[in-house]
């Protein structure tokens, strides 16, 4: 539990900055490349000279309607940027281009899976698209100055706002997998937090349970991994009933997490949105959108995790958890695709890649893409069982061996001569002798009296005599017979 006090729960939103992939800005034409020179990707036009004009960039309206349908949520017929006014280094123009009170995204909603089987839906107030900032560097050298880099200023933003639905850390964290997973899927967004293509802030306020009205909140801001936002919900949610309980009051404010010292610290008072003397932008004409750009938008709709998932249980017969941990991100699923070129038995291969192959890369502290095991080859590993060449158990031994040298199971399997034994020929001499040995004689006798565990030992023999490579099912058989 994350809250330490039990008379007390927790009401938390998300919001989250989704940077799209488009090639340019969304008003101008500079490029959105990452880690350009600074100040190379920004013209005229993103800093509002005096007589530019912004135009819209069409992809990135195709882009919000994309999400939009992948979260059933309503595309509105008109839209309207506004310009959210406020000073900041990064920020010459003085304003933010952005929507206000007409989105482009309404209302919509994300169902979760949670780790212990239950489900959750969350509802999606709104999606808008509005501009980056540009953003300041601060070198606290010898010299202590901040530089401002303005290349990301008038990147294209898709933010995503949630209706304060989350009780716990677990649904902040099925949303934000999920989330990510959606813009990765629909190819609106690479989802990558450490560098900031999705940045997460967190309305965090707590109040005693039973009670209907909302506690103030606090705003975390921009979260940079799963794992710090559930470390910063936590500390700051107790934090807030710390102060109730003492008697003091929370006041509505933007905080950072400090992950060092793992505490939030204020930043400044929260604004509300009148702060910001939203107005229509007088350079940007409204924004129509039309029942055919949707419906040509939604016939090319690639699959969408919630899709795939019901397709692998309902194809393959996997379970809604393998289904789920499958598709939650799309490198794991087409990962797994991959596996399943070659290793044939979906199940199978579902086990090998989040049983085997996870704990691998979870010890080593390795993400997927970095694994030392390829997709083909954990399906030629998983084909080699399937057709009998080595047994499930030979199989790990020859993982550990893939895990370390990167080899073709193929190769390794002929290497150490480890190819299963089904030829019965070669299996019934090995028993015979088994049999015939005094205390095969012994245990023979007790079997026939009904000691039917004693094939155990049989069957361990005949094992231990062949390196583990004969066919288990096939000494079963011939040794039930033998021993009639
Ligand atoms: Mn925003």
């Amino acid at each position: 539990m994350t809250l330490m006090n039990k008379d007390y729960e927790i009401v938390m939103g998300l919001e989250i900055h989704a940077q799209l992939k488009t090639k340019t800005k969304l008003f101008s034409t500079s490029l959105t490349n990452f880690g350009a020179e600074p100040n190379t990707q920004a013209n005229a036009v993103d800093l509002a000279m005096p007589g530019m004009l912004p135009v819209l960039n069409k992809q990135a309206v195709n882009f919000a309607i994309k999400f939009g349908l992948a979260i059933d949520a309503e595309i509105a017929e008109k839209s309207v940027f506004s310009r959210k006014n406020y000073f900041y280094p990064d920020l010459p123009k003085g304003y933010q281009t952005s929507q206000f009170d007409l989105p482009t995204v309404g209302v919509g909603k994300m169902d979760l899976m949670l780790e212990d089987g239950s489900t959750k839906t969350i509802r999606i107030e709104r999606a808008h698209l509005e501009e980056d900032a540009g953003k300041s560097v601060h070198d606290l050298g010898s010299n202590a100055v901040t530089h401002v880099d303005l290349n990301r200023a008038g990147v294209p933003l898709l933010e995503i706002v949630s209706f304060p639905d989350f009780r716990t850390v677990e649904e902040v964290a099925a949303y934000v997998k999920k989330l990510r997973a959606i813009v990765q899927y629909i190819d609106i967004c690479d989802g990558d937090m450490s560098q900031g293509s999705m940045r997460c802030d967190v309305n965090v306020s707590v109040r005693k349970k039973g009670e209907e009205k909302l506690g103030t909140r606090r705003e975390i801001k921009n979260v940079n991994s799963i794992k710090n936002i559930i470390k910063a919900i936590t500390y700051e949610a107790n934090w807030q009933v710390d102060q109730i309980e003492s008697g003091k009051k929370v006041n509505q404010e933007t905080v950072l997490w400090d992950p060092d010292a793992g505490v939030t610290r204020s930043m400044r008072s929260k604004e509300d949105a009148h702060d910001y003397r939203y107005f229509p932008c007088p350079d940007i004409l409204p924004l129509h959108i039309s029942q055919e750009q949707i419906d040509e938008i939604r016939k090319d709709m690639p699959e969408l995790p919630e899709q795939k998932k019901n397709r692998l249980m309902n194809d393959y017969g996997l379970s809604a958890y393998d289904a789920d941990v499958l598709t939650s991100d799309k490198e794991t699923a087409d990962f797994y695709e991959e596996v399943l070129a070659t290793g044939i038995d979906a199940k199978l291969c579902a086990n090998w890649l989040i049983v085997e192959l996870f704990a691998v890369l979870n010890k080593q502290e390795l993400e997927l893409s970095a694994s030392p095991v390829s997709a083909k080859q954990l399906g030629e590993l998983v084909s080699l069982i399937v057709d009998k060449t080595i047994s499930g158990k030979i199989a790990k031994t020859v993982f550990e061996d893939m895990i370390e040298t990167s080899k073709d199971p193929k190769v390794i399997v002929e290497e150490k001569g480890l190819v299963q034994i089904t030829d019965t020929s070669a299996i019934e001499p090995i028993i015979d002798e088994v049999i015939a040995s005094d205390l095969g004689q012994a245990n023979a006798e007790k079997f026939r009296n009904g000691a039917d565990r004693i094939l155990g030992w049989f069957v361990g023999q005949v094992m231990q005599k062949t390196q583990g490579k004969a066919n288990p099912a096939m000494v079963n058989e011939i040794l039930r017979e033998k021993l009639k």
